[in-house]
């Protein structure tokens, strides 16, 4: 039996539990109104036989202290003055339990003449409250109790849940990672071998070629592993940013000349940048907009795609935006993407374009906009374009003048 269905044991356990503590606590409720009705009935009697020996003694102080002595003080009660007639209830009609219990749960007692043709009752006013009493918030307690239990039940199965499904993504990610890893190493062993065998020695073009090939692929496997661990330290709150003042002409000129370089389609890059320096971690910040960048030309058209960088100051802030023309994301994926492992493959996986990645490119750029105090958003139409912008605050003036 699996996690899960252990859970679901507890959950219909409690659910038994429950009705039969329900099946207890009418009973009990059921016991307790009889025991009121009782006692109720017993005092108004008791506090006849009194008056009807001293009737200078009131009626009314008389039936209050029989209550108090049955304990039930809280119970308040009216007399009335009501006229004899054929349908009036008289003590000499009640003789069992079943006679004058349902006179009492009315809210009534029997009727004491007076003479004159009438005669005085006792109307009980809160006896409802009075029969449920403490028992309603032991009631009421075990609901709360059980409904904690439901709650906690609820979310033990969610995080299971949750839990579960990270596992999955984090196997399906250790395996997309290895074989990722895995065609950059290929390529590194044989065009090694290949120098190293000594046949490129007497063409030093094919052989410079080779080098800027490998030369790439470290990169790409230097990359990925920095990713990795920038991750991990985000996550265990041990990442330092080196903070200062990032020139962004220079910074945005040099990552579009190598995303030109090595793009497979035709890529146009155009550039607005209204605000020139940003307040952040150089590295961090161009690993990010790389991150960026490399999204809008993975998930673009074949036949090409246009990307503006752009940035402006506003509000405390200094937004850069990357937008493309490409195949954009669906309004209920653009909340999830920046989730670990989060991905959204094209559809029409038929054409064969398989994209390579882990879904890891837009958490590390939340977590790293996160942790110099930004935010960053997306806005995307699919088939038309996708919008993310970066924003992150403004150097502070005490920052400044440290
Ligand atoms: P990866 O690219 O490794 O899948 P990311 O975290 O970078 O992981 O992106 C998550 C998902 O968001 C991608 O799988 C893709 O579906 C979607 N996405 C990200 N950027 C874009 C973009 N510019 N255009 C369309 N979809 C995008």
């Amino acid at each position: 039996m699996n996690k899960s269905n252990y859970i679901l044991l507890t959950l219909v356990a409690a659910v038994i539990a429950l009705f039969f503590l329900g099946r207890w606590t009418s009973m009990s409720l059921e016991l307790r109104s009889e025991q009121v009705a009782r006692h109720v009935h017993e005092a108004w009697c008791r506090a006849d036989d009194v008056h009807a020996a001293d009737t200078t003694l009131r009626i009314d102080s008389l039936f209050r202290e029989e209550l108090k002595a049955a304990d039930l003080r809280r119970l308040r009660f009216r007399l009335n003055i009501v006229g004899l007639d054929s349908a009036t209830t008289l003590r000499s009609t009640l003789h069992y339990y079943a006679d004058y219990a349902p006179l009492v749960k009315a809210g009534r007692t029997y009727v004491i003449p007076t003479g004159d043709g009438q005669g005085i009752e006792a109307r009980l006013l809160n006896l409802r409250a009075e029969t449920l009493g403490s028992q309603l918030y032991y009631l009421l307690g075990t609901l709360v109790g059980f409904g904690l239990l439901g709650l906690g039940i609820f979310t033990q199965v969610s995080i299971i849940h949750r839990q579960d499904k990270l596992a999955q993504m984090r196997e399906d990610f250790s395996y997309a990672m290895i074989h990722d890893m895995k065609s950059p190493l290929t390529t590194l062993l044989i065009g090694l071998r290949t120098l190293r065998s000594g046949r490129l020695d007497d063409k030093p073009e094919k052989k410079e070629k080779h080098f800027e090939v490998l030369e790439q692929e470290a990169g790409h496997l230097l990359t990925l592993t920095n990713r990795v661990l920038t991750l991990s330290k985000l996550e265990a709150g041990r990442l330092i940013l080196d903070l200062d003042e990032v020139e962004l002409p220079p910074l945005v000129e040099e990552l579009t000349h190598t995303f030109e370089t090595k793009a497979a389609k035709p890529v146009t890059f155009r550039t607005d940048l209204q605000a020139e320096t940003v307040y952040a971690d150089k590295e961090y910040l161009k690993e990010a907009l790389s991150n960026l960048i490399d999204n809008a030309l993975k998930y673009s058209k074949p036949e090409g795609v246009e990307v503006t960088v752009a940035s402006c100051r506003e509000n405390g802030y200094v937004h850069i935006r990357v937008r493309d023309n490409g195949i954009g994301i669906p309004l209920s994926a653009q909340r999830t993407i920046f989730g670990k492992f989060e991905r959204v493959l094209p559809k029409d996986k038929g054409e064969g374009q398989k994209v390579s990645g882990f879904g890891l490119g837009l958490n590390y750029v939340m977590n790293v906009v996160r942790e110099h105090g930004g935010y960053v958003g997306v806005e995307s139409v699919p088939g038309r374009y996708s919008e993310f912008t970066i924003s992150l605050p403004e150097r502070k003036e005490e920052e400044e003048r440290v």
